[in-house]
């Protein structure tokens, strides 16, 4: 971690560029009428489109369908699985109903973003995912993204809202992840239950002592699923991902200035920064499928920190799909380095040597334009 990595909660949110919220259902809808809680919405928005101001980017990921849908279909909490899932359908529409409602005074267009596992586990799938929230945050958007619950049955599910913020997190290589629940951060025991229990500020790291401070304490909602293991659990995926993770009450209205002010809240910090953690696990975790060789003009390009255009690419060896890991060499078949893919090896192979503009005639369709992008390349140490 860099010197100057936050050290309190307000300084993490300061500094954060790409942060996403996580909000649970127990904040969404008011437990008494079942409905949108709209005031509580409204000035959340007003949060949001106050770091946007300040340049930072934002993506909400936001619980809520099941509770509503149960709601508006007169439905208990011990509903079947598949009733769950259609209540999901119902209250899908409903949230994003809410959020529309929210985020139109303070000027902001939120964005249905609905995944599955398989969108961030998947390799092919998450490059997919990513370039669409790319392209919503660089059109100024707000994603709001759920689970797509109404597909998703048991085996296949993230579970919980916690853990699909923090793979959302390490998809978009957010630099922080807030989590807005009913408690304002980690405990060294249960506060609910020991008087003497004490409030955790700041984490570096997550010891068994964290872990089992942790051990399984839920908070009292009755909606939703989160629980504080399930927090840490989160904050482990995060941290993993280079992003550093805040859990926050949601309780009081305008959490996010709160923090800001001052309110109290845990930091768990992360070891590396969110594009040295997605390196390291692509130079560290993924076998190579392939490997492209490269003309010396490209491997000094590499050198100088730029992406590897096709025209460079002279030889192609090995099966590969896109977003597969691949080897870079040079023509005498020395290793420079891995990366992703951007083409599959048979479009690799028809675009290689070519200019970047004609790509799209020769593949058919627009994609990424180079052959492996700078932010997906790990070059090997210099000799
Ligand atoms: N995706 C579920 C919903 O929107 C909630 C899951 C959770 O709260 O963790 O209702």
């Amino acid at each position: 971690m860099s010197k100057s990595a936050p050290k309190t909660p307000p300084e993490a949110l300061r500094k954060a560029r790409r942060i996403v919220v996580k909000i649970g259902s127990s904040l969404v809808v008011d437990a008494a009428t079942r409905a949108p809680a709209a005031a509580w919405l409204n000035a959340l928005a007003e949060d949001l489109a106050r770091l946007r101001a300040e340049g930072r980017q934002v993506i909400v990921v936001s619980s809520g369908a099941v509770a509503l849908g149960r709601g508006r279909l007169g439905l208990t909490r011990n509903a079947r699985l598949d009733e769950k899932q259609a209540a999901a359908a119902v209250g899908q529409s409903l949230l994003m109903q809410a959020w529309e409602t929210a985020f139109r005074p303070a000027e902001l267009v939120p964005a249905q973003v609905l995944l599955t596992r398989d969108d961030t586990e998947r390799r092919r799938r998450w490059l997919n995912a990513r370039a669409t929230l790319e392209a919503l945050l660089k059109l100024g958007a707000v994603p709001v993204v759920n689970e797509n619950d109404t597909v998703a049955t048991e085996e296949i599910r993230y579970g919980d809202n916690d853990r699909l913020a923090a793979r959302t997190a390490q998809l978009v290589r957010a630099d922080l992840l807030i989590l807005l629940s009913d408690v304002d951060g980690l405990y060294t025991a249960d506060p609910r239950r020991d008087p003497e229990a004490e409030h955790l500020p700041l984490i570096e790291a997550l010891t068994p002592d964290i872990l089992a401070a942790a051990g399984g304490a839920n908070t009292q909602a009755d909606v939703g699923t989160g629980g504080m293991a399930t927090k840490l659990e989160a904050a482990r995926i995060a941290r993993s991902a280079g992003c550093a993770t805040l859990i926050v009450s949601g309780l009081n209205a305008h959490p996010l200035q709160g923090l800001l002010d001052g309110d109290r809240a845990t930091l768990i910090t992360a070891p590396a920064s969110p594009l040295q953690a997605y390196k390291s696990w692509i130079a560290g975790s993924l076998e190579p499928a392939g490997a492209l060789a490269i003309d010396a003009g490209a491997a000094t390009a590499l050198a100088g920190g730029r992406s590897l255009l096709a025209s460079g690419v002279q030889r192609i060896d090995g099966r590969f799909d896109r977003g597969d890991c691949v080897r870079v060499v040079g023509l005498d078949g020395g290793s420079l380095g891995v990366g992703l893919a951007a083409y599959a090896a048979d479009e690799m192979d028809r675009i290689r040597g070519k200019h970047s503009g004609e790509i799209e005639g020769l593949v058919g369709y627009k994609g990424p334009g180079v052959a492996i992008h700078r932010d997906d390349l790990v070059l090997d140490p210099a000799q």
